[in-house]
């Protein structure tokens, strides 16, 4: 009785067109749309550790992983692909090369008072005409 009553509701409500195209949505079209599927993507890391994952790519290569990201390791790292720190690093030993030869203000200012403590004192022993 109740199977009865309840087929007579489905074509009443002329449900099976949506279950129709529910089923050929999930037979067909999920298969056109869904990419393939890798549950045994290879992942390999800058640092050289390899692992598997699922993904909708057959290899990947990222640049970190938990083995090598400061957070767990702890340590200091700098991920530099645009060489940042290395160009920052030969700007600075530019400044220190120039400066070690170029004298500065302090050591100018030394020269200027034993010049003029120099000529001072010769003054003081020459001969005052
Ligand atoms: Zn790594």
């Amino acid at each position: 009785m109740f199977a009865f009553i309840f087929l007579v509701t489905m074509v009443d409500k002329k449900i099976w067109f949506d279950i129709l195209a529910t089923l050929y949505f999930y037979r067909v079209m999920q298969k056109a749309i869904h990419p393939t599927y890798y549950p045994e993507a290879r992942v390999t890391c800058a640092c050289g550790s390899v692992f598997t994952t699922g993904s909708t790519l057959p290899e990947i290569r990222i640049e970190l992983c938990s083995l090598c990201h400061p957070f767990y390791t702890g340590k200091q790292k700098f991920v530099d692909t645009a060489r940042r720190v290395e160009k920052f690093e030969e700007r600075n030993k530019k400044v220190a090369d120039a400066s070690a030869v170029r004298k500065g203000k302090k050591a100018k200012k030394v020269a200027l008072v034993a010049k003029k403590t120099a000529k001072k004192a010769a003054e003081q022993t020459a001969p005052a005409l």
